[in-house]
């Protein structure tokens, strides 16, 4: 007799645990410890993960397992454990543990059949099913049920003959896009100019556009670049000059693309230095975790090809971990330029489709290395050579749904599974991780120079404070508006960046840069235009709203935060000449949108990108020689602990988008809180100065890395019902915890109310509870075992958006 244990996908509190189940006679050699399988449960029936097969169980009477759902384990038993260890850790259910770790296509709504492996004949299989795969290389998953053709299958699948293929149903609906043509050659259209009527400048210079340059152009952008409405293009429709079509879009983006193969270089002294330590973890198969950090330029890159270059001779595989926003084309190309046909790329941009086909890549042993996000952590390897992840300080690397798990400490799990070295990288790493270089327990890699020893780009401060006294109420400084006037004229492009807003917004002296924060906990108090009150969303410490600054008594206190688009029109009035290029969530929702405004960028088909934090990555172009923060205050005074470290790395990064080729590059930041350590840290590129600044501060407000945190939030309909639970919580919590816990609270969320529920939060500091996560669990158990109580209770231990 065989029984399996199974996590059944019911993800909740009384279904958190595995059953167990008889493994029928027919599918005793089929079901391993891995595979999906479908069982009744109750009255339904339903999918589930099986972790284990045993000979006994302590129950008696045992339901049988209907029918498995794969041919091969979509699991392998190192992910089963990291499926553990991730229900322990982020407290979340099994089974979300398990689904993390899946392409979405292998979730349900998916067609599923049994095919052909490439290059496979049907003669080369039993004859019972050649039969079946004369006339189709694939057969529905069902129809081999019902022939019990199962078992054999799957002996086929073993010899890699057959595959389980899930193919996404009615989802790849057709994108379209308007692309306008010109109909004329440019001599023609030249001549046309003279025919237009006097006044119509608009359509004048569409045609004139199209003469320089006569590819298509999509609708949206022409608009764009030329700051004209449809109205104007339509007329030149009519008239026969232009043309207006649908055109289908986006194939695989990698498709149809070569990659010129590149050489690794020969290395420099810097990198051999960094690079030796990472080969002899490799070659020993010793687990360590270094932490490489070089400013951009400094031949990190290179250094990860080398490594996995060795770790793929010694017949093993590599993960690397990219931020979505910096896995560009530019980036991508790299690592297949050096691996070719061996890496897998995992990202958002990729359809359900798409991602699978990577994933299945891995699972079939095709690659060796994947480039992907956050969740490529999962990829299905089965002999870990090296994880590497970029840009390690990127809060991207966080997931704010169940499971919460940061991919780093994923990343060290596997890699001391699997006894292979995790590298981190970054020119500004995160204080957490650079504390634990310092404390010996990452090893320190430094690249200090920049590759060609080319200067960083010299970095100014402006202060807004001044440009309003000296009677400039705009959003741009003298200085900047003269620096961008001047590229304009040179030819040379110019970036412009707008820190992308808090969900709140902070009061903030124009006049002196003051900003209110808490007493308590030295973050800055969130605005709430309801109440007309300021708040501290940590400990829930409030104040009202001055009138007057308390610092110089100034009247022109008042909320702050602008647009993209805002300061898009007030490009359009100041410098009406400059062509801009806008990038931000409005712009890029379009899948490949991204890339395309890049691109045309690149092709200098604009002046000035304008955008959020999403052009602060992997820009790279050659034409840029000036970079202007807008305002530096913006991501300053969010309320979070982690805002001056934030505000650092993103200025010390959007200064390195600038001059980084033969041209030298200048950079304007404008801020109204000049005196800011992180700003004028950020000036100097001096990291090592602000991290013992920032130290400093974390330590004497208790802070990560000095202490842990982990927050509660509690949801409902009824305010009193919340603000009770959480008082009731956090009492709770301050029984069970030794006096060196800090428990903040309750106090409301910064965003105090989604979906019509109210949502209060409590915030706890510690250094070593031994009883916590125990205490944590209970507090879970209680509430999601009763449903009818209404209140939603949800825990992020190592939270890093403390919304
Ligand atoms: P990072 O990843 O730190 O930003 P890269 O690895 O991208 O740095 O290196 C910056 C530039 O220097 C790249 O153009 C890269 O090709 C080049 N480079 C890196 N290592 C070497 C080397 N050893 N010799 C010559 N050029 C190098
Ligand atoms: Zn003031
Ligand atoms: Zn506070």
């Amino acid at each position: 007799m065989k029984i399996a244990s199974v996590i059944v996908d019911v993800p909740a509190k009384q279904t958190d645990r595995s059953y167990d189940y008889l493994i029928p006679a027919e599918w005793i050699d089929t079901i391993q410890p891995g595979m999906r399988v479908i069982v009744p449960f109750g009255p339904r029936k339903i999918q589930g993960f099986v972790t284990e097969i045993k000979a006994e169980s302590e129950f008696k009477k045992l339901r049988e397992i209907c029918e498995p759902m794969d041919l091969k384990p979509v699991l392998n038993q190192e992910l089963l454990e990291i499926g553990d260890w991730l229900t322990e850790n982020t407290l979340c259910f099994k089974i979300n543990a398990f689904q993390a770790m899946l392409p979405a296509a292998l979730k349900a709504k998916y067609e599923k059949k049994v095919k052909l492996s490439l290059g496979v004949k049907a003669t080369e299989l039993p004859i019972q099913l050649q039969e079946l795969f004369k006339d189709e290389d694939a057969i529905l998953w069902d129809d081999a049920l019902k022939l019990g053709l199962v078992p054999m299958l799957q002996r086929e699948a073993s010899k890699g003959h057959l595959e389980v293929i899930h193919i996404v149903k009615g989802k790849l609906k057709k994108k379209f896009l308007k692309v306008v043509t010109p109909l004329l050659p440019s001599a023609d259209l030249e001549e046309e100019l003279n025919n237009l009527p006097v006044r119509a400048e608009k359509q004048k210079e569409v045609l004139r556009y199209f003469v320089k340059n006569p590819e298509p152009i999509e609708l949206r952008h022409l608009l764009t670049v030329l700051n004209i409405s449809a109205a104007t293009v339509k007329v030149l429709v009519e008239k026969g000059l232009l043309s207006e079509q649908d055109m289908e879009t986006y194939r695989d983006p990698y498709e149809n693309r070569s990659f010129t193969r590149t050489e690794p270089l020969p290395l420099t002294a810097d990198q051999q230095r960094a690079i030796e330590p990472i080969l002899g973890s490799i070659e020993n198969k010793l687990h360590h975790v270094f932490l490489l950090y070089g400013v951009t330029g400094s031949g990190k890159t290179e250094i990860y090809l080398q490594s996995i270059q060795d770790v793929i001779e010694k017949g093993r595989e590599a993960i690397v971990l990219v931020p979505e926003i910096a896995l560009t084309p530019q980036m991508v190309n790299r690592f297949k330029g050096r691996f070719g046909n061996l890496v897998a790329v995992m990202h958002s941009g990729l359809s359900a489709g798409e991602k699978y086909d990577e994933w299945r890549k891995i699972q079939r042993k095709e690659v060796k290395v994947v480039v992907g996000a956050r969740s490529a952590i999962f990829a299905p390897f089965e002999n870990l050579g090296i994880i590497i992840i970029d840009e390690e300080h990127e809060t991207s690397y966080k997931q704010e749904e169940m499971p919460r798990y940061h991919a780093r400490e994923v990343a060290i799990e596997r890699a001391q599974k699997n006894n292979c070295p995790v590298v981190l990288g970054s020119a500004t790493p995160a204080l957490e991780s650079f504390a634990r270089a310092q404390k010996g327990v990452y090893k320190l890699l430094s690249l200090p120079n920049r590759m060609n020893q080319r200067a960083l780009p010299a970095v100014e401060i402006i202060d807004m404070r001044e440009e309003l006294r000296a009677g400039n109420r705009s959003m741009f400084s003298r200085k900047l508006f003269e620096l961008l006037k001047e590229r304009i004229e040179r030819k040379e492009q110019s970036v412009l960046f707008l820190n992308k807003r808090g969900h709140s917004s902070f009061v903030m002296c124009r006049d002196c840069g003051y900003v209110m924060n808490c007493p308590n906990c030295d973050i800055s108090l969130t605005y709430h235009r309801v109440r007309e009150q300021m708040k501290c969303h940590y400990c829930g410490y409030d104040s009202h709203v001055p009138n007057q600054c308390p610092e110089c008594s100034s009247d022109y206190i008042r909320y702050f935060g602008t647009g993209t688009q805002k300061v898009e029109d007030e490009l359009g009035k100041i410098l009406p000449e400059a062509k801009v290029v806008r990038m931000d969530v409005d712009t890029t929702g379009q899948k490949g949108s991204h890339e395309r405004l890049l691109k045309e960028f690149h092709e200098g088909k604009a002046d000035i990108l304008l955008g959020t934090q999403m052009i602060a990555k992997g820009l790279d172009f050659p034409n840029i020689t000036l970079v202007g923060v807008l305002s530096a205050d913006t991501m300053l005074h969010l309320p979070d602990f982690r805002s001056s470290e934030k505000t650092f790395q993103l200025l010390t990064q959007v200064s390195g988008r600038a001059g980084r080729h033969e041209l030298p590059g200048e950079v304007i930041i404008q801020t109204y809180t000049p005196e800011h350590y992180s700003v004028e840290l950020a000036g100097t590129q001096d990291f090592d100065l602000f991290y013992n600044r920032e130290m400093m501060m974390r330590k004497a407000h208790h802070y990560p890395p000095f202490y842990y945190l982990a927050l509660i939030t509690i949801s409902h309909e009824q305010l009193m019902n919340v603000v009770s639970a959480t008082e009731k919580i956090a009492a709770f919590v301050r029984s069970r915890l030794s006096n060196q816990a800090v428990v903040l609270g309750p106090a409301a969320s910064p965003i105090p109310r989604i979906k019509n529920r109210y949502r209060y939060h409590c915030l706890i500091k510690y250094k070593r509870e031994p009883e916590l996560t125990k205490t944590l669990k209970t507090i879970l158990d209680q509430y999601q075992a009763d449903p009818k109580s209404g209140l939603l209770v949800s825990i992020d231990v190592n939270p890093f958006i403390l919304m």
